[in-house]
This record gives structure tokens, sequence and C-alpha cells, in this order.
């Protein structure tokens, strides 16, 4: 488009007449988009300070209820990519002692065939999506709140050895007071004896 030059003949001025409608049409097609933009409401999201919305069902990153898994292991198996790591020690009261319970995100597909069949309901896929990490190895994250035990863990134990040990004991005693009165319960050599004398 060029206005400065001037039109020469009916051809050029109808030329330049028709640049001069185009721009003011353009202008105003360009504009009016814009202005109606201006008023409508924003989709775009300034993050990470502010937070897309997720659907109910999505399915983000997972999250563990350490508290009331029983390390069953059924969610490990029934990962079909073997994204999942379970190490742990089972204690007398069914204390567990955690070392680790991992979820490798650089082969997590979100399927959520590891929650479905959890007994406990404890392993769960949240609605958070950001995985950004600087290295590949931090996408293995540690699931667990906790790792080895708590305080209360180790109560639990002690109670549950206590527990063993007086049913043990009263068990001995038990079996030791049968062996008393069978034993009392026989006769002895002596009134054998005095029962053969008397014949
Ligand atoms: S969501 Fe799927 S792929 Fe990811 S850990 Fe669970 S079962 Fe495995
Ligand atoms: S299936 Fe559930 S209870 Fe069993 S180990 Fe996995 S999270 Fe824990």
């Amino acid at each position: 488009m060029n206005f400065t030059s001037t039109p020469t003949g009916p051809l050029g001025l109808s030329r330049w007449l028709r640049n001069i409608v185009d721009t003011v049409r353009t202008t105003v097609i360009g504009m009016s988009i814009t202005i109606k933009y201006f008023f409508t409401k924003p989709v775009t999201y300034e993050y990470p300070e502010q937070r897309m919305p997720v659907a109910p069902r999505y399915r983000g990153l997972h999250y563990l209820e350490q508290d009331i898994c029983i390390a069953c292991r059924v969610c490990e198996k029934a990962c079909p990519i073997d994204c999942i790591e379970i190490r742990f020690e089972r204690h007398p009261g069914n204390v567990n002692e955690w070392f680790e319970f991992s979820l490798d995100y650089n082969k997590c597909m979100h399927c959520e065939l590891c929650c479905y069949p959890c007994p406990v309901d404890c392993i769960h896929m949240g609605r958070e999506y950001s995985l950004v990490k600087y290295d590949r190895s931090e996408l293995i994250v540690d699931l667990m709140a906790w790792d080895g035990m708590r305080d209360k863990d180790h109560v639990t134990i002690q109670a549950a050895i206590d527990k063993k040990k007086k049913k043990a004991e009263e068990a001995a005693a038990k079996k030791a007071a049968q062996a008393a009165k069978a034993a009392a319960d026989e006769p002895s050599a002596e009134d054998e004896n005095e029962g053969e004398d008397e014949e």
C-alpha cells in the first residue's frame, strides 16, 4: 500500500482509493476482534501463581495415606509397568518399618490401575499436575510421609511382645498346673501297698 505516491491516471486513482478502503476495513476488523476480547474474561493463568482448575476425576500425582497402608504390595503388583517400589520390614503388632514407597514418574502413564485394587483404599491420584524437575532422577518420587518407624510404633511393638510373652507364661503355668493335678490324681506306691496289706 502506498498512499503517498500521487495517483496517475484513472486506474492509478482507483487502486489508490481501493488501498485506503482496504486499510480502513482490515483495521476495523482487527480492532473489533481486539475490543471483543478486551471485554471478555481472560482464559490465561499466571502459572505458577495461578493454578488451572482441573476436572473432579483428574488423574494427577499420587498420594499415599501411609498410616492405613498395610504394605500388602497389591498396588505394586497391579502396576502394568512396574512404577511402584515398596520396601519394608514387618514387626510384631503388624507394625511396618518403612524403607521405601516410591513411584517412578519417568514411566507412569497415570492409568490409576494401582489405586483400584488397594484393599484399604489408601493410595489415590490427586489433582496436582506439576512435575517440573531439573533432572530426570527427581521424577522418582517418595510417597512416604515418614520412613522407618514412629515413636508410637515402638510402643505398639513392645505391647505386642509383652502380650505374646504373657500368653506364653500363662500357657506354661496352665500346663504346669495340669501336670501337677495329674500327678496328684495318680495313686502313689504307698497307697497301693497299703491297699494290698489290707487284702
Ligand atoms: S497410575 Fe498406572 S502406571 Fe502409574 S503407578 Fe499406577 S498403575 Fe502404574
Ligand atoms: S495396595 Fe494399598 S495397602 Fe497395599 S501396599 Fe499398596 S497402598 Fe498399601
